[in-house]
């Protein structure tokens, strides 16, 4: 049965690498994103490099955007997935470095607890490369206290073309 088509929402989400070219890899990624049918970018934050985070390997680059989107979330998931994976995303061990990591953070005002799919992302308030970022582009969603839970987290806003 074709998903029954539903109003647009905003949906932000998270991207991070720390193998390879990780700022090409997270600009290739928001293109390949913002080209999704249905999907339109709405905003998109500075890119940060942050200390790995229950992950290992090298610092990852994080950044956060907006899609306003028609998407049906399972799909956007799929669509994001398979995009993970023409970046060349493998899973050889749970928290392993990866070229590519796209998590649905927020979808609208939606709640969702399923196998595959936890919206709002479950541990979006532990981490600094998602709230920072976030906090950039939707100032909104994130409030002081809960930037004040992740401050000791290691984290530097990256300025343009900076290495
Ligand atoms: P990580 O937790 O390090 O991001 P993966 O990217 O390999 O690990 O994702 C593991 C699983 O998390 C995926 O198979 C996906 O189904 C599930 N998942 C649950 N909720 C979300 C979400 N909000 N965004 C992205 N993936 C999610
Ligand atoms: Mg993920």
């Amino acid at each position: 049965m074709p998903d029954s088509p539903r109003s647009e929402v905003v949906a932000y989400i998270g991207l991070g690498a720390n193998l390879g070219d990780a700022q090409a890899t997270l600009c290739w990624a928001i293109d390949q994103l913002a080209a999704l049918p249905g999907c339109h970018l709405l905003a998109c934050s500075s890119f940060y490099r942050s200390a790995p985070f229950e992950a290992d390997g090298p610092d990852f680059i994080n950044a956060v955007i907006s899609l306003q989107t028609s998407m049906d979330v399972r799909k956007l998931l799929l669509n994001m997935q398979q995009i993970e994976n023409r970046a060349g995303r493998e899973r050889p061990y749970h928290h392993a470095p990866r070229t590519l990591d796209l998590d649905i953070l927020l979808y609208g005002q939606d709640c969702i607890d399923h196998p595959d799919l936890v919206v709002p992302h479950p541990r979006m308030t532990q981490r600094a490369f998602v709230l920072f970022p976030l906090s950039e582009i939707a100032p909104e969603q994130v409030s002081a206290q809960q930037l004040a839970v992740v401050k000791s987290q290691r984290i530097e806003r990256l300025v343009t073309g900076e290495q």
